[in-house]
């Protein structure tokens, strides 16, 4: 079969490889879409800790069933999957009080096991037993379900931030991430929805999820905006959707007194270490929440969020690449042209 290899840094390539065989308990998928993540472009520009070369990567995939393996129930030939790549231990003391993405022991696929940027992808039985694997609703397309990974994301860090009716929510970073909690928020309810980023061309694609106020953080001083926008007394959550480490302090100057600040994804190596002001903490009684990753509800509710047209999926997906292409993904996904780009085998 066809794979996008992973062999070092900088260093992808396509190949003839062994197609997979079915794994006993497990499921060997034809890989219909698969998303590229940013994660993916991390990797490919400085690897990843757990990701040795030659790998076959690749996270967010959907896929038909071409064989289903021994001792499976509940899956048949023809299925149409979509998979997320965490996969829990089920017993260590998190998994037991079901606060899955906590996992002490979380494998991913395309990892631990071979990834989707190829024309087959096996489904290991740890997948199916304490995985995200489920089966896309009627009507919607692979390349929509595929890209039902990054929001399961957001919707466990906005379940972590309590987001609801009424409050304003401030989103720093208008990636996908950034869109992705936009409409996840408005789902919830929240009654104000800003967001900024320092990119223009970012910026006009997050228009197109109507944010009730956009600010240029290149051009506006984006506190001051915040403040205006919120009558003074700044937002009631706000969400870093970007790995800047001035974003993680700005937001606490920008934070409502009682608000909860939600520091979503990491910073880059080398950059965590943050001086923030935590008097800030302190005098405004701020909560300040991390979160990551996330557990089989939050991946059903985004494929539900995708399926009810609350995440519109067919607006995030900008560009559509053959697997060949995958430089092309590479290059709009750099030059921030692109919110979700995904490759075809
Ligand atoms: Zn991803
Ligand atoms: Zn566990």
């Amino acid at each position: 079969m066809k794979a996008l290899v992973y062999k070092g840094v900088k260093n992808l390539v396509l190949e003839e490889v062994e197609t997979p065989i079915c794994p006993a308990g497990g499921i060997l998928l034809r890989v219909k879409a698969c998303g590229f993540c940013g994660s993916d472009l991390r990797t490919y520009y400085s690897g990843h800790t757990n990701v040795n070369s030659p790998w076959i990567i690749g996270h967010e995939v959907a896929g038909e069933v071409v064989e289903v393996g021994k001792y499976v129930d509940g899956y048949k030939k023809g299925n149409r999957l979509v998979v997320a790549p965490p996969v829990y231990c089920g017993i260590c003391y998190f998994c037991k009080k079901k606060l899955y993405y906590l996992c002490e022991n979380i494998k991913e696929l395309a990892q631990h096991w071979p990834g989707g940027f190829a024309d087959f992808m096996a489904v290991p039985p740890e997948a199916l037993r304490l995985g995200n694997v489920n089966i896309i609703p009627e009507g919607l397309s692979f390349e929509e379900a595929s890209i039902s990974e990054p929001p399961s994301s957001c919707i466990n860090a906005q379940e972590i931030a309590q987001i609801d009716k009424k409050n304003t929510v401030a989103i720093m970073g208008a990636g996908p991430i950034g869109c992705f909690h936009l409409q996840i928020a408005r789902a919830r309810g929240a009654s104000k929805i800003i967001i900024m980023d320092i990119l223009k061309k970012r910026l006009e694609l997050a228009e197109r999820f109507s944010p009730d106020v956009i600010i240029n953080n290149k051009k506006e001083n984006y506190i001051k905006k915040v403040l205006q926008a919120t009558d003074n007394l700044g937002p009631d959550v706000v969400i870093v959707a970007c790995p800047s480490p001035e974003a993680q302090v700005d937001s606490l100057k920008m934070a409502r007194k009682g608000a909860r600040v939600v520091f979503f994804g990491g910073l880059p190596h080398g950059k965590s270490k943050v001086l923030l002001d935590t008097n800030l903490i302190h005098y405004k009684a701020l909560q300040v929440l991390g979160a990551t990753t996330f557990s089989p509800e939050h991946n059903k509710m985004a494929l539900n969020f995708i399926f009810g047209g609350k995440i519109e999926a067919k607006k995030y997906i900008t560009h559509i690449f053959p697997l060949e292409n995958f430089e092309q993904a590479i290059k709009v996904i750099e030059k921030g042209e692109a919110l979700k780009v995904v490759l075809k085998p």
